[in-house]
């Protein structure tokens, strides 16, 4: 595959209808900003504090909020929610917590609109890999695999708040949309306390809560093959934006670029696209929509971002070009 840097200038992107530009009032107080290492990545929380103490405690709120919903959804730690389920859900149904039961609610929501590019039980083949240490599947390894992928096959019971599996080998991993998810708890603590402008972000998720005072945010969308350039800079107000990429977890082996995005239809790495940004409301969604978008591609991924109102796209196809969603207004500069 070859890049072309001519597809890939830095694009300044208006998205006129997100920002609304608003200049508000600056009152005295300060912007504090942290970073923790919590659920595989880097949390950060930036926030406008009229007291540094009531918002340095407020970041630590934050934080723990994440460190908890990592001690539940994390399918790396035994005693999670996620890995009873995972070890029980087979046998028995599992009764798991209201945000559990949420957030594997949303993901099915997810995989029942793009007929399964989302789906949280392509941990049956995502187990088999480890992008650190360079190792993939055998081929027949994964085709066992490919028959314990099947999102149909997670059974919800409302009534009892129960998690079942209807076939023997499933495993669920939340990577695509928790994070989204904890970003979502983050800012809903700071907006309880009152605060108006913030940032909380979870590696590739983010979500903008009011301006920087007299501007919108400026966020950077990063080149998928230039360390430290940006591909896009996008002026956000009060919305999220996530990104995913081929370029985060990932190894290379005789050309071919093995990443942890899988196409749940083969058990094998989504090859479309370099990165799916996605930009809505809620980080939970942004989260979802970014790998599901990925897996889909850019002309099935458009497809459904303009099918959805209050989403929009910024897709990087394989060859380093931009594709945007319909309801982005853009101007380029270049
Ligand atoms: P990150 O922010 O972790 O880089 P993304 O939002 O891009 O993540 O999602 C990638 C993660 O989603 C993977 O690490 C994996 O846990 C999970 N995942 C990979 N493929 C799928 C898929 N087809 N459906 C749902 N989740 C997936
Ligand atoms: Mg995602």
């Amino acid at each position: 595959m070859v890049f072309s840097r001519q597809h890939c200038r830095v694009h300044i992107v208006l998205l006129l209808i997100l920002c609304a530009c608003r200049v508000s009032a600056v009152s005295a107080g300060e912007w504090l900003s942290g970073g923790r290492a919590i659920m595989g990545t880097e949390v950060r929380v930036e926030l406008w504090a009229d007291d540094a103490d009531v918002g340095r405690a407020l970041q630590a709120q934050v934080f723990a909020e994440f460190e908890r919903l990592d001690t539940m959804m994390s399918p790396w730690k035994p005693a999670s929610e996620i890995s009873r389920v995972n070890r029980e859900a087979a046998r028995s149904p599992q009764k798991v917590s209201a945000e559990m039961f949420n957030v594997v609610l949303r993901s099915l929501h997810y995989s029942q609109l793009s007929n399964g590019a989302f789906d949280i039980s392509f941990a049956a083949a995502g187990q088999h890999y480890d992008y650190r240490s360079g190792k993939r599947p055998e081929r027949e390894t994964l085709k066992a695999a490919q028959a314990a992928i099947d999102f149909r096959s997670i059974v919800l019971d409302a009534q009892g708040q129960t998690i079942a599996f209807a076939r023997p080998g499933m495993a669920l991993d939340l990577g695509g949309i928790a994070k989204g998810y904890a970003v979502d708890r983050g800012i809903s603590i700071l907006v309880a306390a009152g605060i108006t402008s913030a940032v909380v972000s979870a590696g590739g998720d983010s979500r903008i809560l009011g301006d920087m005072g007299d501007r919108p945010r400026m966020i950077g969308v990063r080149h998928p093959r230039e360390e430290g350039e940006y591909a896009a800079i996008i002026p956000l107000v009060d919305t999220a934006v996530s990104t995913s990429g081929d370029y985060e977890r990932f190894f290379e082996e005789e050309g071919v670029r093995y990443h942890h995005i899988l196409d749940p239809a083969t058990g094998e790495s989504a090859d479309g696209l370099q990165s799916a940004t996605v930009i809505a409301p809620l980080s939970l969604d942004c989260d979802a929509l970014s790998t599901t978008v990925f897996v889909l591609g850019i002309e099935r991924g458009l497809a459904l971002v303009n099918s959805l109102e209050g989403v929009d796209a910024i897709l990087i196809d394989a060859d380093g070009k931009l594709h945007y969603s319909d309801e982005l207004l853009l101007s380029t500069t270049e």
